[in-house]
């Protein structure tokens, strides 16, 4: 084993001349909290008392899901490639009193890691299900055993266990992958074929051309080249197959805020709910480092946290979340709604909302695909600042989601330079990001400026800015470029199916009602609203039954808590719709 020679500070395993003595990994920020004798008490009639023995393996990287286990005497190694020799490296050690797992016990993913038996004892095995139950009834576990799983679940990506991803920063497709996984929470590492210098004698012990990359491994036997999101995420045990058809009472479309609020209150509700997402759980939301008002969190939470609760929320009640699961059209057919996916599947339902978002807009200038994935990105989260760390960078736009990735990129590069087209940063971003922003040296804001061209050949070196009140060009060094410069709504997948805004936002309520009198709709709509013998609701678009909530509807507010909200009140209006 990697570790087994000495004290190691990370893993608290030490070793003396072949007999290993296993140190329990400390407890520094909350991550393995020890259970009192009375909440063992608890769990003890929901399992079943084991005997272990050295060498036991409780679970298995990769087993689909395990049960949950306290431990009550002995001590538990916890494994990354277990039993692999040299790759095999000791993640923790864990005693009497703590408990094993992560949040996928709570998310429904594989387990990352493997749990061995260090020293001999007893464990409880509690069956996962029931796990469930017991910590629906006490709340106190179950706040105790979430807030252990989330810190669990950071503290594995942060050490980089989970499958591997071998390719080069340059690919596109290496891009995509991890940026898949990293919005999906998913922990994983990344060889980079450009700086690793282990990753090609990896690569020829695999068999693998550096051409074929990028390439995933998961546990001793899966290899996959260049896979899709979708075969990525069936290989891993992620994307669990979508029922043969029932009807669902509810299909959302989209899991950002709106969506997961709609999955939270439609399941508690007691509506079949039904929840596709293309890419993550999560939405824009979950691509912000740090969100600092929402409600009832006055010291900001992270959008990858916030978008982790609610999947679980949503879990806890029985909605049934997909990702990556894309809706490519939507249809009737026989008084139902039927949304096809990207794989051919059909889903249909009684109601569906859509709330796919928006995306960020690009910029007007030459050669932008080509640094697209590389240098230029539309979302400042840990993968793009694992990029360029250290390095110049520029961020582009005057709104909010400028502000925050200028904060956040300031913590790890060199220089940002904040570019903003007029001359009054506070103009559209919060007060408090204003204030941040003036108060950091390493942030330069140049106003009243726009990027005119990007200098460099497989990265970018330099921008070349525009003074817009001089028409002075100025150059720039700039490793990355971030862009905000507003969004567009993720509509072009309903083709001409309900009334739009002259900007592609779905109308709902009255202003859908207006553009059926206005004509701007299809007989057969036009016939399905006589036929329902009403109006549109409020959050109706120009076909009854199917709704629109958050930042894709037209004259919504862009704010998380408005698309929240939103997605709670579509449920309302869902269940007068379905009840009716
Ligand atoms: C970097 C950043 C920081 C932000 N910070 C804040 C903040 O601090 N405070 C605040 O109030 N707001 C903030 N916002 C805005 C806020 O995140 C959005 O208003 C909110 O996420 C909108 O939620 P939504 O559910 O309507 O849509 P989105 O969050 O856009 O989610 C839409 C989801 O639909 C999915 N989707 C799209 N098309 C399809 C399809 N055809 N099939 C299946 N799925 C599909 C997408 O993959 C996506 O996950 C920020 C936005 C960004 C980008």
């Amino acid at each position: 084993m990697g570790q087994s020679t000495g004290e190691s500070p990370e893993t608290g395993a030490s070793s003396e001349t072949g007999t290993e003595t296993l140190t329990e990994t400390p407890d520094f920020i909350g991550a393995f909290p020890r259970l009192s004798e009375a909440q063992i008490e608890v769990l003890e009639p929901w399992g079943q008392r084991r005997p272990t023995a050295a060498g036991d393996v409780l679970y298995r990287e990769g087993d689909p899901t395990c049960d949950f286990f306290v431990i009550l005497d002995g001590k538990v190694k916890i494994v990354e490639c277990f039993g692999a020799g040299n790759e095999e490296r000791l993640i923790g050690v864990h005693g009497p009193g703590r408990f094993l797992g992560e949040l996928n016990l709570l998310t429904g993913e594989p387990v990352f890691v493997t749990a061995a038996v260090g020293e001999p004892g007893e464990v409880l095995a509690v069956p996962v299900d029931r796990l469930r139950e017991v910590v629906a009834r006490d709340t106190t576990l179950g706040d105790l055993i979430l807030r252990a799983y989330l810190l669990r679940r950071s503290l594995l990506i942060g050490l980089g266990t989970g499958f591997k991803i071998i390719g080069s920063r340059f690919s596109p497709d290496t891009r995509r992958i991890r940026e898949f996984a990293l919005r999906n929470r998913l922990p994983h590492r990344w060889i980079d074929l450009e700086r690793d210098g282990a990753a090609e004698a990896l690569l020829r012990a695999l068999g693998v051309a550096p051409e074929e990359t990028p390439v995933v491994i998961w546990g001793k036997t899966r290899l996959l080249r260049n896979p899709g999101n979708a075969e990525l995420a069936r290989a891993i045990g992620l994307r669990s197959p979508i029922p043969p058809q029932s009807v669902s009472d509810l299909v959302v479309v989209g899991a950002g805020p709106a969506g997961l609020a709609a999955a939270v209150y439609g399941a508690s509700e007691g509506l079949s709910t039904v929840v596709l997402d293309a890419v993550a759980t999560g939405g824009q939301a979950g691509t912000s480092p740090r969100i600092e008002n929402y409600l009832g969190f006055p010291s900001g939470i992270s959008g990858s946290e916030l978008a982790h609760r609610a999947v679980i929320q949503a879990g806890k009640f029985g909605a049934q979340l997909n990702v990556p699961a894309q809706a490519t059209a939507l249809d009737r057919d026989d008084g139902r709604h039927v949304l096809t996916l990207e794989d051919g599947t059909h889903l249909a339902s009684r109601a569906v909302l859509i709330a796919t978002g928006a995306r960020y807009r690009k910029l007007d200038v030459p050669h932008l695909e080509r640094f697209e994935g590389i240098s230029v990105h539309y979302a400042a989260t840990e993968a793009e600042l694992q990029l360029c760390r250290g390095d110049p960078v520029a961020v582009v736009g005057g709104g909010s989601s400028a502000g925050q990735a200028a904060v956040s990129l300031a913590e790890t590069t060199v220089r940002v330079h904040l570019l903003v087209r007029h001359d009054d940063p506070g103009r559209d971003m919060s007060r408090y990001l204003v204030e941040q922003i003036e108060h950091n040296p390493k942030i330069v804001v140049h106003r009243n400026t726009a990027v005119r061209e990007l200098v460099g050949d497989d990265v970018l070196e330099e921008l070349v800015v525009e003074n817009l009140r001089t028409g002075e060009p100025s150059r720039l060094r700039a490793r990355a470029l971030f862009v905000f410069i507003g969004a567009e709504p993720q509509t072009g997948w309903l083709g001409s199916q309900l009334a739009i805004d002259e900007h592609g936002f779905i109308l709902t309520g009255a202003r859908a009602a207006a553009a059926r009198r206005d004509g701007a709709m299809d007989g057969e709509a036009n016939g399905s609203w006589y036929a329902a013998g009403r109006e549109p609701s409020l959050l109706e678009t120009s076909r009854p039954g199917v709704f629109a909530a958050g930042d894709v509807r037209s004259g919504s507010i862009k704010w998380l808590t408005a698309a929240a909200g939103e997605g709670a009140m579509a449920v309302r209006l869902v269940h007068e719709h379905v009840g009716a």
